[in-house]
């Protein structure tokens, strides 16, 4: 995170004065490292094919055992982002390119990997009139030519809730639409300083009314309330959502915001059955859940 800002910095340092210490990260935090044949393909394809992946930039956890399942959650319109969120370990600034050749590139990577349900998302692409929709609407496009057998689900940027860009992507609707809410209100100036809660919601709500099935994710130990977190997964059900992603937040490096609790798969547990009966169709909640974590199992529940 290259430029925090004046309220991420002192909503830190309020948390760092406060906060008791964590110590070590408990056993259902820990990971394998990744190694493996298919792990090792998976790396050298993305290398060749000049594509980002949302698994390393933002140092997830289950690249090992996603990779080694060939899944990957590719990450478009390139690795530089327009905004500063204080959790999201990809480079913030200003991009200078639009790879108009990524599309075929992402696809060509899909059909390698024979993958039943594809995954994508992007850096925020503020200084775009579309935000970069045209983009993911050509991935879904070329997709859907040349592997219609593939479902598509794309993760979004809100783009600045600008209902043309919205257009653009229906043009060629994903199977899945995603949008991640990533924490509850309160946080937003800190987590998401340029993002607006409500305007996350009417996204949601947007798609949902043109007949699309909608995801969103949160992370939570940021700071949260277990009171909060519910009101949240209420207003996303008012809203059309239909598959909930809950996992803990881990900060990537000393300078994003620090890790406020270790929430217990308890508490993850109970988020998943409150969630089932507010009228969710899947919740898919514990500690190691990312967005794309299992997402083609979701798909096929939904399907
Ligand atoms: S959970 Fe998603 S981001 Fe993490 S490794 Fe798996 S596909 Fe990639």
């Amino acid at each position: 995170m290259q430029k925090i800002n004046q309220h991420q910095k002192e909503y830190k340092e309020q948390v760092e004065k406060t906060k008791v210490p964590l110590g070590k990260r408990p056993d259902w935090l820990k990971v394998k490292l990744p190694t493996g044949d298919n792990y090792t393909d998976v790396r050298k394809l993305m290398r060749r094919q000049k594509l980002n992946t949302v698994c390393e930039e933002a140092r997830c956890p289950n690249i090992a055992e996603c990779w080694n399942h060939r899944t990957a959650t590719f990450m478009i319109l390139g690795d530089i982002c327009t905004r500063t969120c204080g959790f999201c370990n990809v480079k913030s600034g200003l991009p200078t390119e639009l790879d108009l050749d990524e599309p075929r590139r992402v696809v060509d990577s899909i059909k390698e990997l024979k993958l039943r349900h594809a995954v994508i998302t992007s850096v925020n692409r503020d200084e775009l009139k579309d935000g970069g929709a045209f983009i993911f609407k050509e991935v879904v496009r070329l997709c859907r030519e040349e592997v219609p057998d593939c479902t598509v689900e794309i993760l979004i940027p809100d783009f600045k809730g600008e209902e043309h860009a919205f257009e653009i992507i229906m043009q060629s609707p994903p199977d899945i639409l995603n949008h991640n809410l990533e924490t509850v209100p309160r946080l937003y100036h800190a987590v998401r300083p340029q993002a607006k809660y409500q305007r996350s919601l009417k996204l949601i709500k947007w798609f949902k009314e043109k007949g699309l099935k909608t995801k969103s994710g949160i992370m939570v130990g940021i700071g949260e309330k277990p009171d909060e977190v519910l009101q949240l997964m209420h207003d996303l059900v008012g809203h059309g959502c239909d598959i909930l992603t809950i996992g803990q937040y881990l900060q990537p490096t000393k300078e994003h915001l620090p890790v406020d609790r270790f929430v217990t798969p308890e508490e993850f547990k109970m988020y998943k059955e409150e969630g089932l009966k507010m009228g969710f169709k899947v919740v898919e909640s514990s500690p190691l859940v990312r967005s794309s974590y299992h997402a083609d199992e979701h798909a096929r529940v939904i399907f």
